[in-house]
């Protein structure tokens, strides 16, 4: 593994990005509710990235990015590069199912405690996916694609999953942003407790809610689980307490559960009461990250971890502590851009975990993608 420099991920995609809001930061770009006028969404409605609906709108947002750069050239191909089975390949088949390209998907995830191995295989709706236990693997995806008759260069829409992909490679550097996130729930109820805050407390609370057994009552929801953590952190509900009621069934659901603290909102410390009727009324509207504070504290929390090293740090250094941009993929698509590519990235991160508050904005803070990192790789 090597340091390839500092870097940002706008060197690559400039600011032709979406977050989960679906909004271009590009300005060149057609708003979501410009988009979704034209393809008969709901004003308001933002999909989920295994949703159809998110694919119609990508697959828009890529023919504009095309007529913008090319005009005269149209897409042919599709290429995702990502690293998760599920919501990466979701994504990917609606995408080519959507607009009748056709489709290669790098999926990536390094364990280097394997042999190097890929696996091919096709979706149900025959599009081809190339599974990959190395990020180094790019390179021969690209001389795959050109042996297939599908050279990835221009006539290709070619679109890169920021979080654990770009950013944090999968099976690489990964930890390092799930401790980011981690950190940041940690100082989001630390800082409203105050005095009772108590650390051990906090860990084995996130610790054991996070945990698979009880993703159907956290939804798997990190906003939930933050929520949930200042609760039982603030001693009005105990941990025992809640996890009997959710095996015995007596809480089926989160909204269940804010429901009762809403009941019992006059027993809440008094500085909490402000920011659970915050998150109370945002998940009565059905916003999915009604934790502002938390996520406003995720995007700190993760500018935190960027480029912070010397340049006298390695790169086991390096990969261990901060989070770097995956140099295979900036490489890569440098040279699929050049070919004449167009590129475009996606986030399911929150804006607000992703994008300064105007108030950080005006004392110079930058989003995300503009942030630098170190570049750490084995190209
Ligand atoms: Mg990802």
């Amino acid at each position: 593994m090597k340091v390839f420099g500092r870097t940002t991920i706008s060197e690559i995609l400039q600011d032709r990005i979406v977050f989960r809001n679906l909004s271009p930061l590009d300005t060149a770009l057609p708003e979501l509710d410009v988009l979704g006028k034209d393809i008969g969404l709901a004003s308001g409605y933002i999909p989920r990235k295994s949703n159809v609906d998110y694919a119609r709108v990508i697959v828009k947002l890529l023919k504009h990015i095309q007529n913008l750069d090319a005009p005269s050239i149209e897409i042919e191909n599709l290429v995702l590069v990502g690293d998760t089975l599920l919501n990466d390949v979701k994504a990917f088949e609606n995408i080519c199912q959507v607009s009748g390209w056709s489709g290669k998907a790098f999926i990536g995830s390094e364990n280097m405690d394997e042999l190097v191995r890929i696996d091919k295989e096709m979706t149900d709706t025959g599009q081809e996916l190339y599974l990959a236990n190395r990020w180094s693997s790019l390179s021969d995806f690209d001389r795959y694609c050109f042996g297939c008759n599908m050279p990835i260069g221009s006539g290709t829409a070619v679109v890169i999953d920021l979080d654990k992909t770009v950013l944090g490679a999968r099976g690489r550097n990964s930890h390092v942003i799930d401790e980011v996130r981690i950190q940041a729930v940690h100082n989001t109820v630390k800082r409203m407790l105050g005095q009772s805050f108590d650390k051990k407390v906090f860990s084995d609370i996130y610790e054991y809610f996070n945990s698979d057994k009880f993703h159907s009552f956290t939804s798997d929801n990190q906003d939930y689980l933050a929520y949930i953590c200042l609760i039982v952190c603030s001693g009005l509900v105990s941990k025992h307490q809640l996890e009997n009621d959710i095996k015995s069934g007596t809480l089926q659901s989160f909204q269940q559960f804010i429901e009762t603290i809403e009941d019992h909102k006059n027993d809440l410390m008094p500085n909490l009461e402000n920011i659970h009727s915050d998150i109370y009324t945002r998940v009565q509207t059905g916003d999915p990250t009604p934790f502002k504070s938390f996520r406003r504290n995720e995007y700190l929390s993760t500018i935190e971890y960027m480029g912070k090293s010397t340049h006298a740090a390695s790169a086991e250094e390096i990969l261990s502590s901060e989070i770097v941009v995956t140099e295979e993929v900036r490489d890569i698509a440098l040279v699929w851009k050049e070919r004449g590519a167009i590129l475009f990235g996606l986030s399911d991160k929150p804006d607000e975990a992703s994008i300064p508050s105007p108030d950080l904005a005006r004392q110079g803070y930058v989003p995300i993608h503009q942030v630098e990192a170190w570049s750490v790789g084995c190209v």
